[in-house]
């Protein structure tokens, strides 16, 4: 496997946002696969970090699809809530993960700590762990990170999960106010994949 360059793979994610995102990171020569070819459901995240869920999505996929797979696992932390929703992230949307579920509880848990946190710069930060396993060898995991802050209430329509309420440091737009193709430079995925990219 070590010096073969791979030209198939399968992408371990449910989340059609980061489905979109990662096939537009991969070179073209990459013929990939998602887990709807298969019909597979996602696996029991029960990892206590982003490395360790990522893992636990590649492996599981590879092994039930004998298949290279490149798995995601993502979110966003928030600093005054003591880093959550963090590996929770997906979770606040609730069973049918709806990010607007996700965003009004951010918004929710904000408030109750402090009603007048929008006179704060609220830090917070998406990580995003990218690995690669074939079968049950682990070829490589990689962390990307990305820091801004919170906005005082969702703006845009591009992107997904929580972009319409993060604003990147440097930046005056939330990610979903910008067109993915800037996103996309910018973002965790992005920087976790420039780690990555020398495994394929
Ligand atoms: P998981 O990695 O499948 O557990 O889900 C990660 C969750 O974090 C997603 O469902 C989103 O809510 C959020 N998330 C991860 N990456 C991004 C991003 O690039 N933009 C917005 N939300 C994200």
């Amino acid at each position: 496997m070590k010096n073969k360059k791979i030209n198939k793979l399968i992408i371990g994610t449910n989340n059609k946002g980061k489905l979109k995102e990662i096939k537009d990171l991969l070179p073209k020569y990459i013929k990939t696969l998602s887990t709807s070819n298969f019909n597979l459901k996602s696996p029991r995240e029960n990892g206590k970090t982003f490395r360790q869920n990522s893992l636990i999505k590649s492996k599981y996929f590879s092994k039930k699809t004998n298949l290279v797979c490149l798995a995601d696992d993502s979110g966003m932390e928030i600093d005054f809530l003591n880093k959550k929703p963090g590996i929770y992230s997906a979770r606040w949307g609730g069973k049918n993960s709806d990010f607007n579920k996700a965003i009004k509880r951010v918004y929710r848990e904000l408030n109750k700590k402090d009603k007048n946190w929008r006179n704060k710069k609220i830090k917070a930060r998406f990580i995003c762990a990218l690995s690669i396993s074939y079968l049950h060898k682990i070829i490589a995991c990689e962390l990307g990170k990305v820091e801004g802050s919170i906005s005082h209430k969702p703006k845009g329509k591009n992107g997904f999960g929580y972009d319409p309420i993060f604003i990147p440091n440097k930046s005056k737009k939330t990610f979903a106010e910008m067109p993915s193709s800037k996103k996309y430079k910018l973002d965790h995925r992005y920087k976790a994949f420039k780690k990555i990219k020398k495994f394929l």
